[in-house]
């Protein structure tokens, strides 16, 4: 019904401001202060910068050492294009409001472009930019061939109700569609801050009404639910990508040393800020894995229990109650950005930006600080934390195993089948044949278990699971080899990693329109 309302519409009516723009290579983006309130500020001084600058200031420090040329630099710097919209939606009969929506695509050196869309209050051009940056950077570290995007609506979602979310989300994406920002092999969302599955249906479905030819059009976006070709593992990929990259930084000698802590989640003391799509995955995979939750934080109060949280039922509670107020034992910390100041091993920032500033970083006890959310930690605080022998596990390794996982899902969008699918029972024949060849030299039977553990062909959500922690794995093990390399902190080794990578596939391919 809405979509073809939508389709109605002659593109001519539209009241839309469409800003887009091709920056200059040369042009040095000046220190832009975060025009957010004060969720994102509290943390941080006046004089640092906001988040835009800080991932560019975090850029100018690996670039200076990455041996790459100056124009180059500047080029891969340069976020590419933006469209900035403004639209009206009719949130009932008696009243229109006009939202403010965003995309900026940073670089466009492979396609499509790819990065989530945000949902919230705070949303604007410099956060937008500052996200798309960050995917440009992210995809290389993990070697998924995309270039970097991200997508912004500044509206509050807990204040619409879903019929109004859904006419917003297909009146942006209708924008997205008209503009040229979205497709398979244009640019394709996911989920981000105040969004998820529900939303990016409505993304393809809308998608689709446009592009009823493209038989693609599945892969326009990612982290759909799984009847509409999603992939099974994409809703848990950001939180397990962290477990799985603070697990191996936790295996490396000079990490331990570091830290004082030794290999092994099982016993760490967790806090975990942000209790949404990745906090949650997060704290559950560490639960899972013999970790004790200390402390989750959330954007009204924080909860605190030295002897641990039970993650699913403290998720529960929050689920019936709306917050942690009257959890089990737990001490509720009312302001609760406090709880990144307690005692324990490992703090995952998972909730948004700035989290972490001068003001707060001093406070950080934590041996190891895991960036889950993106750009947690500003550069100041950054280098007070490393000047103090913690170890920060940066933002575009830790939390790219979203991303890596929705390449796995635009993969299986565009074949068209699921993964296993063609191999799974031929790979079981295969290797039943064998057990029965060694069953009857050594003589001896397996019971039916064994036989079924061994023969077992992998399902979609294993090969997934498998695929991430594969490339988790790769590129810590990488981005450790050249902070000793270049006798730098691992986010400076990171980013130094993806400006090479991305030079390497801009120089390869010509400069001809340079
Ligand atoms: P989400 O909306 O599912 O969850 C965010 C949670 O943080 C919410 O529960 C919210 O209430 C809470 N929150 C908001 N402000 C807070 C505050 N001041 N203090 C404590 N908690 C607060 O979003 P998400 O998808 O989990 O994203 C979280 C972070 O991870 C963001 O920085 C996002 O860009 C990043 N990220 C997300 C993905 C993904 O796949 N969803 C991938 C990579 C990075």
């Amino acid at each position: 019904m809405v979509a073809a309302t939508l389709l109605r519409r002659t593109p001519g009516t539209l009241s839309s401001a469409l800003r887009l723009h091709r920056a200059t290579a040369a042009v040095a983006t000046p220190f832009v202060r975060s025009l957010s309130t004060h969720v994102t500020n509290a943390a941080c001084e006046d004089y640092e910068p906001g988040f835009l600058g800080s991932v560019e200031t975090f850029f100018d420090r690996a670039a200076r050492i990455s041996g790459i040329s100056e124009n180059s630099l500047s080029a891969i710097k340069a976020v590419d294009s933006v469209l900035s919209v403004k639209f009206p939606v009719e949130i009932d009969p008696d009243n229109h409001v006009i939202i403010e929506g965003y995309r900026a695509q940073h670089s466009r050196h492979r396609l499509p472009c790819k990065g989530g869309i945000r949902f919230s209050d705070e949303v604007d051009l410099q956060e937008v930019e500052a996200l798309a940056s960050l995917m440009t950077y992210k995809c290389a570290v993990v070697d998924v061939p995309f270039g970097g995007a991200k997508g912004g609506v500044k509206l509050n979602p807990k204040k619409f109700t879903p019929a109004q979310l859904e006419r917003i989300t297909r009146r942006y994406t209708m924008e997205l569609c008209q503009k040229n920002f979205i497709g398979p092999g244009i640019d394709v969302p996911a989920p981000d801050v105040g969004t998820g599955p529900r939303e990016m249906s409505w993304i393809m479905d809308t998608y689709r009404q446009f592009n009823p030819q493209d038989v693609n059009a599945a892969g326009c976006v990612t982290g759909k639910p799984i009847s509409q070709g999603g992939v099974r593992g994409r809703n848990e990929a950001t939180g397990l990508g962290v477990y799985y990259g603070v697990r191996e930084f936790l295996h490396f000698p000079e990490v331990q040393k570091m830290s004082g802590l030794t290999g092994g989640i099982a016993g760490k003391t967790v806090i975990v800020q942000g209790f949404g799509n990745v906090g949650y995955w997060a704290a559950k995979f560490f639960y899972n894995n013999g970790a004790k939750i200390i402390g989750v934080g959330e954007h009204d109060v924080s909860a605190y229990d030295p002897n641990g949280l039970d993650i699913e039922a403290l998720f529960k509670h929050r689920s019936e109650k709306g917050s942690f107020k009257g959890f089990g034992n737990a001490e509720i910390i009312d302001e609760p950005i406090k709880i990144l100041e307690r005692e324990c091993d490992i703090l995952i920032p998972a909730a948004l930006e700035r989290q972490i500033g001068l003001k707060n970083a001093k406070h950080i006890k934590a041996k190891i600080i895991g960036e889950a959310a993106n750009g947690p930690i500003t550069p100041d605080a950054h280098d007070y934390l490393v000047s103090q022998g913690k170890v920060v596990i940066p933002d575009l390794l830790l939390n790219a195993g979203g991303v890596t996982v929705s390449y796995f899902e635009w993969l299986k969008n565009l074949s068209h089948v699921r993964f296993g699918r063609m191999s799974r029972k031929w790979e079981e024949a295969g290797k039943s044949k064998l057990l029965t060849l060694v069953e009857e030299n050594a003589g001896r039977q397996l019971t039916p278990q064994e036989r079924r553990a061994v023969i077992h062909g992998a399902e979609e959500h294993e090969l997934i699971y498998s695929g991430l922690e594969d490339t988790m794995i790769g590129a810590c093990e990488e981005t450790r080899a050249t902070a000793a390399l270049k006798k730098t902190d691992f986010r400076t080794a990171a980013l130094v990693n993806a400006i090479q990578k991305i030079s390497t596939v801009t120089t390869q391919s010509g400069q001809m329109f340079l």
